[in-house]
């Protein structure tokens, strides 16, 4: 009979996991608050998830977040899936309940709008349609958080019109789908404006469109963090409009699995930024 008490452990599965730098989030953060525990990158193959994940919960495991290619996977293997990560169709936290249940949640719509709120305080979602580029697995989860944000209509453009489209059919008649080619046009009138694709990110070429039509009161934001202002924000930005870069967004992500697993609500400050940013 052993009565230490277990140094709780976490991690991020993925694969490659390499690139990831929720290690350097999680690590600051554990250093920061001087909390026992410690958080990993664990690279699993597709066809070795099950298995890892019923295995970590033995291995001391409070939890773990998902990434590139499981976040999808995953749900079928979780025992229990907030409504949020089923409507989204993916999951990025997962909790090892005491019960032995793995709880699967999805939280990067939440840190997509924490981090709007924390860097455009002034930003009403309410205030007009929102543009989306984009129709990938990180576009569902904006979607969801735009509406349930009280966003009135979604305006949608993706290169595969048929992706676009299908969230259409899971999200209903307030996302209407323009064709890639309309991208420009659709962004009149509208309050908020967000690339969900990965046009921009170092090693890609840029998201290259006409911003004559938009908004100058426009609230403009891209997920792509690497580089932190892409030619997109750059160009919006030249146009007045308030913009948002895409680290928040993954520094906000983590909190909810942060507290769960170790206990401590972390701040999301510029201290934050600079750890992960000169890591
Ligand atoms: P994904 O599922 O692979 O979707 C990629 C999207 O980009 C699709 O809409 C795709 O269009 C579009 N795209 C790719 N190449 C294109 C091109 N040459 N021209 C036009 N469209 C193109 O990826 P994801 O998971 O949604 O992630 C998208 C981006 O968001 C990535 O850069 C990712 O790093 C970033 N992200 C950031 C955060 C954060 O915390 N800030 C969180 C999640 C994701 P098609 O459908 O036509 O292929």
């Amino acid at each position: 009979m052993n009565d230490h008490p277990r140094i709780p452990l976490a991690g991020v599965l993925g694969h490659p996991i390499a690139h990831s730098r929720s290690p350097i989030l999680h690590g600051y953060w554990l250093r920061r608050y001087g909390l026992k525990g410690h958080y990993i990158p664990i690279d699993v193959a597709p066809l070795d998830l099950a298995e890892v994940v019923r295995t970590l919960p033995r291995m001391g495991f409070v939890g773990v977040n998902v990434t590139i290619p499981h976040k999808e996977a995953i749900l079928q293997i979780a025992d229990i899936v907030t409504d949020r990560a089923a409507l989204i169709g993916a999951a990025n936290t997962l909790i090892f309940r005491a019960d032995g249940k793995i709880h699967a949640d999805n939280t990067d719509g939440i840190g997509f709008m924490a981090n709007l709120r924390q860097h455009a305080p002034q930003w009403q979602p309410a205030a007009g349609p929102a543009a989306i580029l984009g129709a990938g697995g990180a576009c569902r989860a904006v979607i969801a958080a735009l509406l349930e944000a009280g966003v009135p209509q979604i305006h949608l453009a993706n290169r595969t019109r048929p992706r676009a489209e299908a969230l259409r059919a899971d999200f209903g008649p307030k996302v209407v789908v323009f064709d890639w080619t309309q991208a420009s046009g659709m962004m009149e009138d509208c309050a908020t404006v967000v690339n969900t694709t990965s046009l921009g990110m170092t090693g890609k070429t840029d998201l290259t469109i006409n911003l004559d039509a938009i908004n100058p009161g426009a609230l403009v934001t891209d997920l792509v963090y690497t580089p932190l202002k892409t030619a997109f924000l750059t160009q919006a930005e030249a146009r007045g409009c308030t913009i948002v870069d895409g680290l928040g967004m993954l520094l906000h992500q983590a909190v909810p699995g942060f507290e769960r697993w170790f206990g401590q609500k972390p701040e999301v400050d510029e201290a934050t930024r600079q750890a992960v940013l000169s890591a």
